[in-house]
């Protein structure tokens, strides 16, 4: 029997016109470094989207499901291109502009962009690249930069706001199939080329409603959110879409990401919420410390991407900022997990603090699943440790491989029966919470035995003379694997390795055996592109010699 509903198929554009009708005073404000920021209506968005969309069409001639990449900060026109490049039916394509130019260019021609929206401040990363980047005819160029740059290239190059001034200000967005293509973006490609993974209408619209419920990021036409996860960053982890539907304002940083310019946004915009990786969080808190400012409008802080350090939880906590833990990845749009403790926990005990500091329980349309080494499944006993696998409506089940070419499947990536390989270890308890011991290729395989290099880095990160502090298997003759712990010291501070190594001991409750003996202080942690300890530089820096390392 079918049902007797009706059949309207998930679309951004619908998200779009609700945001832009429902919540049109809603606003997407923009800082620019000077006094007052940019303020944008979500009214003002949703007409200068159908204008982008019609410019994109008419002008540029941008056809079916071609790409459309930007090449952006975090501000109101990213916010345009997001809603009317899907709405249109083409493909928005995010580019990461911290990816390596070689890595930046590989995409590009890899998803055949034919357009790119760029920034005016990103034009010095552009300009070079653009005689590498074959198939892209049209740059547009928002914002302040210099246009000098782009002379002589060969492509046609356009004023954002020359482009859309005059268009009609309202679209027919087509009805379209939800299981179609609305946008890409590329993992950040640690082993290999990147991979290419792609939402759909109906992936991003289903995931938008997830990240609003109250047991996920909980927001609502009251809050301001200060969106500091990058667009190019899984799609800001969907909070441009999940806000069109409720009516959050947007504050975006723009190019002004670092500690201090941060924390004047929090004090003179008072937004009540906040996400990003921690080592974003790390910075601010330093800038804290220095020079306090009222944060006291910011309560709620979404953290994922990484480990979320207890030390970091602990501090925020301090400052009134609570820290909800979540995870996911490229492949999961992102929400996978988010850590808010069920309601039969007392708040503030030590028991709550614990739940929080996981990465958190499964949304109903997240499946999951632990693989052993030898495949076996997992029991949810909260100790078996074993690979996480995923699936669900918003989950990748394949990569992008060009237009021409079956999707690819990696086995490492997907299981047989079409489920997700995280490549991320931990174990699962019985009312549904994921604890991640380590990333699969980051665990240090000790004699046999694993040694989680996060447990280490959260125990160190916690000492009150470390800034920041990872943690990565190197070879032993004795053991197959030991762990080097590397180290940042605070502004001022010294230490000794001995005295470190009994603190792990006493007080993070780190087993004898797990201690490392190979120690070094470095000036800071290596950094991926979006902001995650990049791990593979110390493996290599350790085998090259060229870290001093003390033994002890
Ligand atoms: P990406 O696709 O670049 O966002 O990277 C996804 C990976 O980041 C995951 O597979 C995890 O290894 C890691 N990750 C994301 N969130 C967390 C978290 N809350 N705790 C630990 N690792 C995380």
């Amino acid at each position: 029997m079918l049902s007797t509903m009706q059949d309207v198929p998930l679309l951004i554009s619908r998200i779009l016109t609700h945001g832009q009708v429902v919540h049109g005073t809603s606003q997407v404000i923009t800082w620019t470094g000077e006094s007052e920021p940019h303020r944008r209506s979500y009214a003002e968005i949703g007409a200068r989207a159908a204008q982008l969309a019609h410019a994109l069409r008419e002008d540029l001639g941008v056809e079916g499901d071609e790409r459309v990449a930007t090449l952006m900060w975090n501000n109101s026109e990213h916010v345009e291109a997001y809603f009317a490049i899907p709405s249109m039916g083409a493909v928005l394509h995010t580019l990461n502009l911290r990816l390596p130019p070689e890595q930046l260019a590989w995409v590009v021609n890899h998803a055949a962009d034919r357009v790119i929206i760029a920034n005016g401040s990103l034009l010095p990363l552009l300009a070079p690249l653009l005689p590498h980047l074959k198939p892209v005819e049209h740059v547009v160029v928002s914002g302040p930069g210099d246009r000098s740059l782009l002379a002589g290239a060969d492509v046609q190059v356009h004023e954002y706001e020359d482009l859309i001034a005059g268009k009609p200000t309202a679209y027919d967005w087509p009805e379209l199939d939800e299981r179609t293509a609305a946008a890409m973006c590329y993992t950040s490609g640690t082993t290999g080329d990147p991979k290419g993974v792609v939402y759909s209408h109906r992936s991003i619209y289903l995931h938008s409603m997830q990240i609003n419920m109250a047991q996920s990021m909980a927001l609502t036409d009251a809050d301001i959110t200060l969106v500091v996860v990058p667009q190019f960053h899984v799609n800001a982890w969907g909070l441009p879409h999940g806000t069109f539907m409720t009516g959050v304002t947007m504050l975006m940083p723009d190019r002004f990401l670092q500690p201090a310019p941060l924390a004047e946004m929090i004090e003179t915009q008072r937004p009540t919420h906040a996400a990003a990786v921690p080592t974003i969080w790390q910075g601010l808190l330093a800038e804290l410390t220095a020079r306090p400012r009222d944060v006291s409008s910011l309560t709620q802080v979404t953290i994922g991407g990484s480990a979320c350090p207890p030390a970091l939880m602990q501090a925020f906590d301090k400052l009134g900022m609570r820290v909800c833990h979540a995870w996911g990845m490229t492949e999961t749009s992102p929400l996978g997990t988010i850590a808010r403790p069920p309601a039969h926990v007392e708040a503030d005990t030590d028991e709550e603090f614990a739940y929080r500091l996981t990465q958190g329980r499964f949304p109903a349309s997240v499946e999951a699943r632990l693989t052993g080494p030898g495949g076996e499944r997992l029991p949810w006993d909260g100790e078996s440790a074993g690979e996480l696998e995923v699936r669900g409506p918003w989950i990748a089940g394949a990569y992008y491989s060009g237009p021409d070419s079956e999707p690819l499947r990696p086995d490492d990536k997907f299981s047989e029966d079409g489920w997700l390989k995280t490549g991320d270890v931990g174990t699962i308890s019985p009312d549904g919470f994921l604890t991640l011991t380590d990333r699969a290729k980051d665990v240090i395989k000790s004699g046999g035995e694993w040694i989680s290099s996060v447990e280490l880095e959260n125990a160190l990160m916690s000492h009150p003379d470390i800034a920041e502090a990872a943690v990565v298997a190197v070879p032993d003759e004795k053991w197959g694997e030991r762990p080097l712990a590397t180290v940042v010291l605070k502004e001022g501070a010294s230490t000794d390795f001995a005295a470190l190594r009994s603190f792990l001991a006493d007080e993070g409750h780190i087993a004898k055996w797990q201690l490392p003996e190979r120690w070094t202080i470095i000036e800071s942690v290596p950094k991926t592109s979006v902001g995650k300890f990049d791990k593979k530089v110390l493996r290599r820096q350790y085998a090259e010699g060229s870290l001093d390392v003390t033994q002890i």
